[in-house]
């Protein structure tokens, strides 16, 4: 079923976006399921819980974080973490920055942008993104990679608003990319849409999908 799942999505989605198959709260069971199938990235949105499923899993997948990130997580998953979505605050990655140094690495980051109509989605809004890409502070930040923007739609069934909101990140993105990180070739990803609206964010612009309860079922 997995197997199935995964592969419906990835010729769904084609050539130009990647899935992530988000698979917090599932068991390592149906994560070797998804790996046999051939899927390598999965997102997971608890640092204890990705911690857990990186030491009992082969090493070659990309662990992708994507939840909520408190400061004092970032040290356990520093040295292994592939992507880390959820940037929203200069102070976190500043964190994250520092682990970057101890662990001699560049952490590849997205900043996550606030894109619904719903009080309790996270992210940074724009003016808040463009105070943060012009601080002092980011500029000097060795241990870190941007290379993209991630959002949350709202969740409601009016699909035009959620096409809208995904438009509004796409826009967004562009103008980051012209005004910021025109010749910087790892600024790139946009990751948008989940399992009830990842079809319109490809056609808005997703190189990077999270998609959990289409894959693994219900949680
Ligand atoms: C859980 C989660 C997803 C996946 O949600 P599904 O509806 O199960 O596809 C995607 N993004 C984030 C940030 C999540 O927390």
């Amino acid at each position: 079923m997995i197997a199935t799942n995964i592969q419906k999505i990835n010729q769904e989605i084609g050539l130009n976006t990647r899935l992530i198959a988000v698979s917090k709260t599932k068991p390592v069971e149906a994560i070797l399921e998804a790996y046999q199938a051939g899927q390598r990235i999965f997102g997971e949105n608890k640092v204890q819980e990705m911690v857990d499923k990186y030491q009992h899993l082969p090493k070659d997948i990309q662990w992708h974080m994507i939840g909520h990130l408190q400061s004092n997580k970032v040290k356990y998953m520093a040295s292994f973490v592939s992507l880390i979505h959820g940037v929203d605050s200069l102070k976190l990655l500043e964190v994250i920055n520092k682990e970057g140094a101890k662990n001699n690495r560049k952490i590849p980051c997205l900043l996550q942008i606030y894109i619904a109509k719903e009080e309790t989605k996270f992210g940074l809004d724009p003016s808040e993104l463009f105070e943060l890409l012009n601080s002092e502070a980011f500029k000097n930040m060795q241990h870190i990679v941007i290379c993209g923007l991630m959002g949350m739609a709202s969740n409601t069934d009016n699909m035009q608003q959620v096409r809208q909101e995904f438009a509004q990140l796409k826009a967004l993105f562009d103008k980051v990319k012209n005004q910021y990180f025109i010749n910087d070739p790892h600024f790139k990803e946009l990751s948008m849409g989940m399992s009830g609206d990842y079809q319109i964010a490809i056609e808005e612009g997703a190189t990077l999908v999270r998609i959990g309860s289409a894959i693994f079922g219900s949680r």
